[in-house]
């Protein structure tokens, strides 16, 4: 286990955001000076009362960063710092396939991402904390120079055995239904994310004839260039789905997700019949562990726990009376032949996974 802090600059603050940064670094200061001279049980429901004008995540890290310095008497200042679930940086690939990383955390004014410029030293690091293959800690937004910087601090090396938290009485569920005409539909309590698959199959295609077109004509560079750049855009794509689903499940106020399992080999061969079906409207191949990885990172920083289900008859059962049709639907429609309901049949799948109904896989 390693710690380290990458100290990445913002990329040219508005003076509007500049100014901001520097009134909540006076706030912080302010508040965690009244603060300290309080006793330390009263400081969590002072910070509520007389805290001054600041995100609340700002002052809950405020009250633990003051509770965990034993010396102190008066602060110079203190900057304004956050906790992972409160802090976030993620990479941009823009059509020309330039990268840009983005740090986004919450100040008085609505939650934008700001550009950071990011090294060749942050980036390996910083990918490492997109495949969760490092730990995020806290961050601090510091004033050097006139210059603005975010320092987060992050962990590397084995991870630490999961001590799995106990479950909530009564955990708020969102199901995951994967496929390839609807690559992704999310349920929660009766509401339902859909992420088409049409669109995404539409530019591998283009991918697909431009690549085609390169290898007629053994243009290496180019096919080599034109991989590169399918890679970074499925990538960037599944990015994209994580966080949406991410942001569905916070919306819901779901504690837990529920994945189907992706391993097993019914899977493949259910899909391309599917893909047969569908004339290559679909998405074959596309990288759906990477998709999972994405999700369950980003989760795990909202504080999300991630189950994987068993993929049995998830499909061909009612969500509502558990009625099993032995052949799965034919049309995008799932009719009940017992209690007569119609639902989509993705969305009928992923509240099926929701409930778990074929178990919990090993
Ligand atoms: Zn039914």
């Amino acid at each position: 286990m390693q710690t380290i802090t990458l100290r990445m600059k913002l990329l040219k603050p508005t003076e509007a955001k500049k100014a901001e940064y520097r009134r909540m670094t006076n706030e912080t200061t302010a508040l965690a000076n009244r603060l300290i001279g309080l006793p330390k049980k009263e400081r969590s429901i002072s910070s509520k009362s007389i805290g001054g004008d600041l995100p609340s995540a700002v002052k809950n890290q405020l009250v633990r960063d003051v509770n965990g310095n034993k010396t102190a008497k008066r602060f110079r200042r203190v900057w304004p710092a956050f906790n992972n679930q409160n802090f976030r940086v993620e990479k941009e690939t823009a059509k020309d396939g330039k990268e840009t990383w983005k740090a986004s955390f919450p100040t008085g004014e609505k939650r934008v991402g700001v550009p950071v410029v990011a090294t060749d030293y942050h980036k390996p690091y910083l990918e490492l904390l997109q495949t969760g293959k490092a730990k995020q800690g806290a961050a601090k937004l510091v004033e050097r120079r006139g210059e603005w910087y975010t320092h987060l601090s992050l962990t590397i090396g084995e991870p630490e055995k999961e001590v799995s938290s106990v479950p909530a009485k009564m955990p708020k569920i969102v199901g995951i239904d994967l496929g390839l005409i609807v690559l992704l539909a999310a349920w929660c309590g009766g509401l339902t994310l859909f992420v088409h698959g049409g669109p995404l199959a539409y530019v591998r295609r283009h991918f697909a004839a431009l690549r085609w077109s390169y290898q007629k004509n053994g243009a290496k560079r180019a096919l080599k260039r034109l991989g590169d750049r399918e890679h970074r855009w499925v990538t960037d794509m599944n990015h994209k789905i994580a966080r949406a689903v991410v942001d569905f499940a916070k919306k819901n106020g779901a504690n837990l997700i529920r994945l189907e399992d992706l391993t097993g080999i019914r899977w493949t061969r259910r899909q391309s019949r599917k893909q047969r079906q569908d004339h290559g409207r679909s998405l074959h191949h596309w990288p759906f562990f990477q998709l999972r990885q994405f999700i369950e990172y980003k989760a795990a920083l909202a504080g999300i726990e991630v189950q994987s289900v068993n993929r049995d008859k998830t499909s061909q059962t009612c969500s509502r009376c558990g009625e099993t049709r032995s052949v799965r639907p034919a049309s995008r429609w799932f009719e009940c032949p017992r209690c007569k309901r119609k639902k989509h049949v993705d969305a009928n799948a992923a509240e099926n996974v929701a409930s778990a109904i074929s178990g919990l896989a090993a």
